[in-house]
This record gives structure tokens, C-alpha cells and sequence, in this order.
């Protein structure tokens, strides 16, 4: 009323449709008004919670900020709370961020922005970035991290529904690369960005039909720089070589063995042992273990791989198989493929098919209402070569059986979430094979006590408990994340500056370590997986509250390599370093069965025969 008042026109407005994982849960609206004010309101409502976020930018006519505000809520567990306002002259800006606040000096060029939301701050980023010259990097504030930098490359362009839209590459914005369309005049068309660390898409009404053909795109391109960062990192050893001197831990669960002699052949292990039982090929390259261990690669059994980003972060944390618990279809295909073909760098990717009962409230976009619904949906995931299905909450009984006995005709298992309305004993009695977080069985173990473990026993029910993400959400407000996930301190601010805000209903107390090493001392079999918080450094901390919960290393060794290759059926290929096995290894810096915490220290990985610095790979991740 005011601005009508003074005579300040909206010159332009724009909404924006936003899909999580491709399915419709809220608007973005934004209205720029002729004296450069641009004021934006982002919502939507996913899996039940209501996330809001307004944004207010002030510009001057060169778009250059005087005042941005961000402030409310990105994704569940996530707040944004950002303000920057230049001071007269220019060159120094008050600063607040998370509840502190700063001066920070203005560089010649910045823009200001804090994470993906809402779209119409980056549309005016773009802008900016267009009309000052289209430098390489550009300094992004309120973020304090020197380097914390946004890239814009431009990749191509677009026709949809007879429209030419430019396609952008943005970097630094979020953890890793976004893709946004711009019409001609400038205007946002769509983007796709990530929201902690899941698919979240933005597009106007008018382009609304064509979100398959943006989603293709941007996968097309991520796919394009995911190759192109792999081909850059060295590869430090490949085709005939050998690892000598370290202490060798099989994963085997068998005793160590000191100063060791491996030999890789042709991606293959070709033989394992103490020196003086295994002879090296002439002409062999050898690489110097002493002071390292040797084991076999971990497995990350909740991965939700939305990013390429994570292919060289869980390469650098010693992961080389992670099992993707529930992803959009084009992702994590092309994912998985470009990385079975050699030409991009990540740990060899197992699927899980995510699917849920359409209508509110639900996860993604592949339904099964019915039970022949759910037999298709089996058959479609079977066919692109998934190994399980991922159950969703709003999955009923009757559906769930269908989808169970067809995924065991067809050689597939079924992992995911204990449906709303059922207990953890009744999904497995429906045909779950595995289960995902320990929720849902701490709950049958309160209830049916010592009977409840020996049920899972009977049913080798397989659970990935993700106790990480429940540490990291549940932590007491004045506990630095750092002092227990030292990860933290070395992601960048884009993952930072969103992950130091988590909070929520996790907690990770000792009823609940006690109840996984009862479990594992029973015979239920154990497996390691993050649920994402921190990528891939997280996997380390999952297993370090194991061996807080009680049990031993070597047994924590085990479960995150052989054990989990044999609950996905792998255990003749892959999990344990022993002559056949394909040559999947890491040397850790130390001994992690006198000092655990060793097993961060991965300086080396090899995948599949070919040997990487983890230095390199945590560069390109965008790790410190
Ligand atoms: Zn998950």
C-alpha cells in the first residue's frame, strides 16, 4: 500500500511451482518493484511440515545489494536467519548470520545470497553477474569463509514450449552445482537445486508440463561435470601393482596381519598375505604401506545420492560402495552408470526403489495404491537393474506384500521404512527384509523385549541405524557439531551454514547403542549408513558410536565391508581383500583396531584396481 502510495510500480512479479523430488508442495512468489526492491515468499509443505521462507533484497540501479534479509526455514531440519546491509560509504557491511553478527568489508563486485531459497535472490545473482562483466568467481555474502564464492558457466540452452530459455551452471551456492533458466528478458523459467541434500525443483507455471525435459537437462549437465572433475584427478596406481608393508585387516573378521603384501591385477586383488608368502610381479609398481592399514572399502548402506558431489566425497572418506536408499530415477541412473563406465569418479552404487502411496503427504513420485500398482512398480525398478525396493510410509499392508513377493520372485529384497499404522514386526512379517533407521525397531524392542530380538534374529532382518543423523539432529543446543564430527569443521560454508542449524527429534542416547549391540550380539545383522548429515564424513562417525555402543572393532570393521556385501548378496565379488575380490581398498593412516578413530585418516582409496590421493578427492568434493 505504502509503495502504491509513493507511485513505486511493480515492474515485475513471477511465481514459481516447487517440487520435492519431482512432486508438486508449494509456490515461490517474488515482486521487484521499479526502485530495485525485490521481495520474495517461499513455502511449501513436505511429508507434513510446513517450510516457509521470505527474503527481502534491496539494489541499487546496477543490482549491486544495499540490504538483504533472508530469514525462516529452507528444508525440515534447516533454518535461514541472514541479513547484510552496506554501510554508507560502501565498503563495509553489518553482517548477521545465525544469531551473530559481524562488519565485513565490501569487495568491489559481490552479490548476496544464502543457499538455494528463495529462487528470485539467485535469478537476481544471475542478473548481476550478467551485467558486471560475467566474472569467474563471484564473493558471496552473508557467507564468512574466504573463497565462499558462486560460479555461473552458462551450458546451453533450452526450447521449451516454443520459448528459448539459457540454461546456467551455478556453483557455490549450495554444496555443489544448481542448474536455473533464464528467458530472454532475464526472467526466471526454472531451476533445479537441492534441499538438504534432496532434489528440490522450481518452475513456472507456464513451463510446468516440461519438468521432466528440465530434470534431464540439469542431469545431463551435472553428469558433464561429475566426468569432467574425474578426469582430471591422477590416478596414483592402476593395472599391475602392489601395496607392501601395511598392516593388513581383511575384513574377513581373521587376525591382522603386520607388514603385508597385496597385489592388484586388473581391478582384481591377485593375492593377499605376509610378506614372504606372496610374490610381487616384475616390473610391479609397489607402493609403500608402512604405517598404514590396508582394508577393504567401506560400504555406506543409506546414501540418498542426489549429488555427483558425493562420488568423490565418499571416494575420499574410503567408501566404494554405497546403496542408494531412495533417489529420482534419472539421477541416480545416470549416476550409477557414468561411474560403472569408469568416466566418473564415486563408490559403485547399489539402488534402492523408492515408492509411496500417492496423495498427500507422500516421498517422490513412483506410487503403488494397489497391489498391481506395486507389482509394476517392482518390474519397472527390476528392469533398470535396482537390486531392492525403498518403502515408504504411506505404503498400506496389502500393497506391501505384493510389492515383497515380487521383488523375491524377481532375485530383488526390500529395505525402507516401517509403513505408518504397522509395527517393525509386522512389515517384516509382510516381507521386509531390511529396515531403515533404528525408530521403528527400538519401538518392538520396548515392547516385545528379549522375544522381539530373537524375531529379528529368526528373520535376519537387516537394519541400517542411523545414528549419526540422530546425534547430529538431536545434540544439546550449546554442542559444537566439530567436537563430535570433526568432518564438520573441514565442509564447506554451503554445507555449514545449514547443517550447523539442524535440529529436530533425532537423539542418539545410550538406550539406543545398547539396543544396537544387543541386536548385533543376538546375530541381527548390523549394517552402517548416514541418511546424508554430514557427507560421507559421517559414515566414520556412524561407525565410531558402534564401537561406543560396545561393539568390538574388528566386528565394526566387518559389518561396514564383508557383512554388508553379503546382506546385498555381493559377498562373492567384493568386501573382503582376498585374491578374486574385486580390488576395492584403502590405506588408513594407523592402526584403527588400537586407535579407531584412525580410520578418518584415508589417504589412499582404490576402486576397482585404480588408486586415487584422498586429498585430491576431497578438493573436488569441495572439502577443505
Ligand atoms: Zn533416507
Amino acid at each position: 500500500m505504502l509503495a502504491v502510495a509513493l507511485g513505486v510500480l511493480a515492474q515485475e512479479r513471477g511465481n514459481l511451482i516447487l517440487f520435492f523430488l519431482q512432486n508438486p508442495v508449494g509456490e515461490e512468489t517474488y515482486e521487484l518493484d521499479s526502485t530495485h526492491n525485490l521481495h520474495a515468499d517461499f513455502a511449501y509443505t513436505e511429508r507434513g511440515s510446513r517450510i516457509s521462507l521470505t527474503a527481502a533484497l534491496r539494489m541499487k540501479p546496477d543490482l549491486t545489494p544495499e540490504r538483504f534479509e533472508a530469514k525462516g526455514k529452507s528444508y525440515r531440519p534447516f533454518s535461514v536467519d541472514a541479513m547484510v546491509e552496506a554501510g554508507p560509504d560502501g565498503r563495509t557491511a553489518l553482517v548477521r548470520e545465525a544469531g551473530k553478527s559481524r562488519q565485513a568489508a565490501l569487495p568491489a563486485r559481490f552479490f548476496t545470497v544464502e543457499g538455494y531459497a528463495p529462487f528470485s535472490v539467485q535469478m537476481m545473482l544471475l542478473r548481476y553477474w550478467a551485467s558486471h562483466g560475467k566474472p569467474a568467481r563471484l564473493k558471496t555474502l552473508p557467507a564468512e569463509a574466504p573463497g565462499t564464492e558462486a560460479t555461473v558457466e552458462v551450458t546451453g540452452q533450452d526450447t521449451v514450449a516454443g520459448i528459448r530459455l539459457t540454461r546456467c551452471s551455478v556453483g557455490g551456492v549450495v554444496w555443489g552445482r544448481e542448474s536455473l533458466w533464464l528467458d530472454d528478458r532475464g526472467s526466471i523459467a526454472a531451476g533445479v537445486s537441492y534441499a538438504g541434500g534432496l532434489p528440490l525443483e522450481a518452475v513456472r507455471p507456464e513451463f510446468r508440463q516440461a519438468l521432466p525435459q528440465f530434470v534431464r537437462s540439469s542431469v545431463a549437465d551435472r553428469m558433464k561435470e561429475l566426468a569432467a572433475g574425474s578426469s582430471r584427478i591422477a590416478v596414483r596406481a592402476q593395472g599391475t601393482f602392489a601395496i607392501a608393508g601395511a598392516t593388513l585387516i581383511d575384513g574377513t573378521g581373521a587376525a591382522p596381519v603386520a607388514d603385508s603384501v597385496v597385489v592388484i591385477q586388473d581391478g582384481r586383488v591377485a593375492a593377499a598375505g605376509a610378506r614372504g608368502t606372496v610374490a610381487i610381479p616384475k616390473g610391479a609398481a609397489v607402493i609403500d604401506g608402512r604405517g598404514s592399514s590396508l582394508l577393504p572399502g567401506l560400504w555406506e548402506m543409506h546414501a540418498h545420492f542426489a549429488q555427483v558431489e558425493y562420488g568423490p566425497a565418499y571416494l575420499a572418506a574410503g567408501v566404494t560402495t554405497a546403496r542408494d536408499c531412495g533417489e529420482e530415477f534419472e539421477i541416480i541412473t545416470a549416476a550409477r552408470d557414468l561411474i560403472d563406465s569408469g568416466r566418473g569418479l564415486g563408490p559403485q552404487l547399489v539402488l534402492a526403489g523408492l515408492v509411496d502411496r500417492s496423495g498427500e503427504g507422500s516421498f517422490g513420485v513412483n506410487y503403488a495404491d494397489t497391489p498391481e500398482q506395486g507389482r509394476a512398480m517392482v518390474a519397472r525398478y527390476k528392469a533398470a537393474g535396482f537390486a531392492q525396493m525403498k518403502i515408504y510410509n504411506r505404503i498400506q499392508p496389502d500393497v506391501l506384500r505384493a510389492i515383497a513377493a515380487e521383488a523375491h520372485r524377481l532375485g530383488m529384497t526390500v529395505t525402507g521404512h516401517v509403513p505408518d499404522g504397522m509395527t517393525a514386526r509386522q512389515a517384516v512379517e509382510a516381507g521386509m527384509d531390511q529396515i531403515n533407521h533404528l525408530g521403528a525397531v527400538y519401538q518392538e524392542m520396548r515392547r516385545g523385549g528379549a522375544e522381539a530380538v530373537r524375531f529379528f534374529v529368526e528373520h535376519g532382518t537387516v537394519i541400517d541405524p542411523t545414528m549419526s543423523w540422530n546425534e547430529l539432529l538431536g545434540r544439546a543446543a550449546n554442542v559444537e557439531i566439530a567436537s563430535f564430527e570433526p568432518g564438520f569443521a573441514k565442509a564447506p560454508y554451503t554445507l555449514t551454514s545449514l547443517i550447523g542449524t539442524a535440529s529436530g527429534r533425532g537423539s542418539s542416547n545410550r538406550d539406543q547403542l545398547a539396543a544396537i549391540r544387543t541386536l548385533y550380539e543376538a546375530g541381527v545383522p548390523i549394517v552402517a549408513g548416514t541418511d546424508k548429515a554430514v557427507p560421507a564424513h559421517s559414515l566414520h562417525r556412524e561407525l565410531e558410536l558402534y564401537v561406543q555402543a560396545g561393539i568390538p572393532p574388528m566386528d565394526v570393521i566387518r559389518l561396514a565391508t564383508s557383512g554388508a556385501a553379503r546382506v546385498m548378496g555381493m559377498a562373492d565379488r567384493v568386501g573382503t581383500v582376498e585374491a578374486g575380490k574385486r580390488a576395492d581398498l584403502i590405506l588408513v593412516d594407523g592402526n584403527p583396531l588400537k586407535n579407531f578413530a584412525d580410520l578418518r585418516r584415508v589417504t589412499r582409496v582404490v576402486k576397482q584396481g585404480r588408486m586415487y590421493d584422498t586429498g585430491e578427492l576431497w578438493t573436488m568434493a569441495g572439502f577443505h
